[in-house]
């Protein structure tokens, strides 16, 4: 409806920074849920609606190549769903269709065997847990568990405490936590193997996003080069053909990950690896660290303009 007052503000901004650039979009998941990776399914729609009108979404391979080839769209924006949760197929790849556009999945292959990530595990664990259970000893602390909302809190509280620790020492406190309350029985939730082929078939990327998405600066350089290959392996197994690109868990450069997993993900194959640093894709960036940016508005005119805003590099220098 602001179409007319939106689109030359987006014309102007964009101008100023240059052209050839890609904005590379990062979704997770898409549902009303209890923590900031789940998106309202209506405002992702809306922000697909709104990305064809002011934006030119292109799948991340094309948009790379036609990058290098200086044959970009204004405006070129390409989508990228990390984890791999069933959602991505029974909510987010219904939705891609109808709006035609393609998106590439990053899909962190331990869940398609046990249904989830640890997060989940921990999260559902607790917030499911029987309403008599009140307090939980963990780790050398006491969580309340009388209401939702301390439920709630203790959950991310335990996830924050395993986030940074090795995959040997997360899987550690993860049996203790499940020994004291008990080895929960949860859905699966995670996509299936046919279901990654169904994506492929109908052109969505697929990804890898490492096997147990663990903290690679947390791990030695062998356990961090053998999280990418096996699941790049893994996922090249499934559809048959090479998975050539990677993000990295988390995301953060000199926090999840550094220079020397950059090296590492090119030892492994990979043509381009992704983080969560804020940022679009310039033609002489460095491929093993490579930006994205999701402005997470509900309203077009500030969804756009914070996109926009992000092209030229002004949003980073602004807020970052
Ligand atoms: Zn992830």
């Amino acid at each position: 409806m602001f179409s007319h007052i939106i689109a030359p503000v987006l014309n102007g901004v964009v101008a100023v920074s240059g052209e050839n650039k890609l904005g590379v979009l990062t979704y997770h998941r898409i549902g009303a849920s209890y923590n900031q990776n789940f998106m309202d399914e209506h405002l992702f729609e809306q922000q697909l609606i709104w990305l064809k009108r002011y934006f030119n979404p292109v799948s991340l391979a094309e948009g790379l190549v036609l990058q290098q080839q200086g044959k970009l769209p204004k405006r070129a924006v390409a989508i990228t769903i990390d984890d791999g949760y069933l959602d991505s197929y029974t909510k987010i790849f219904p939705l891609l269709k109808k709006h035609k556009i393609t998106a590439t999945f990053f899909i962190s292959t331990s869940g398609l065997k046990s249904g989830f990530l640890w997060d989940e595990l921990i999260s559902s664990t607790i917030l499911t847990l029987a309403v008599n259970v009140s307090e939980l000893s963990f780790d050398g602390d006491k969580y309340p568990l009388t209401t939702y909302n301390q439920r709630l809190s203790c959950s991310k509280l335990i996830i924050e405490k395993v986030k940074y620790c090795s995959l040997q020492e997360r899987e550690r406190l993860i049996k203790l936590l499940l020994k004291q309350i008990g080895q929960p029985e949860l859905c699966h939730q995670f996509l299936d193997e046919e279901q990654i082929i169904t994506l492929h078939q109908a052109g969505m990327g697929i990804g890898a996003h490492t096997v147990n998405h663990p903290i690679l600066a947390c791990e030695d350089n062998a356990t961090a080069k053998a999280e990418m290959l096996k699941s790049k392996r893994q996922l090249e197994d499934i559809i048959g053909k090479p998975v050539d690109f990677i993000a990295y868990p988390n995301g953060k450069k000199n926090i999840d990950f550094n220079e020397k997993h950059q090296e590492l993900a090119k030892e492994c194959g990979f043509k381009a690896a992704f983080s969560s640093d804020w940022g679009c894709i310039n033609k002489s960036d460095d491929p093993f660290y490579f930006k994205r940016f999701t402005p997470w508005d509900a309203t077009e005119a500030k969804f756009s303009l914070r996109l926009a805003l992000n092209f030229s590099g002004l949003y980073t220098r602004l807020f970052n």
